[in-house]
């Protein structure tokens, strides 16, 4: 189990709406900012979509 980071948890509540690029928006600012969970292969397929599309950051 890693650390919660809960202020990042409280600005970044997870989207509702199941469209994929908020969730992979989502997921991959989560890893980066937080450790309390491992993605799984859907949520990290979300990421490396995600980041492909917007390579810049
Ligand atoms: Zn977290």
């Amino acid at each position: 189990m890693g650390a919660i980071n809960r202020e990042w948890h409280a600005a970044h509540r997870m989207p509702t709406k199941p469209t994929p690029e908020p969730r992979g928006e989502w997921h991959a600012e989560h890893q980066d900012e937080c450790a309390c969970r491992v993605p799984s292969e859907k949520e990290t397929a979300l990421i490396a979509a995600w980041r492909q599309a917007r390579p810049s950051r």
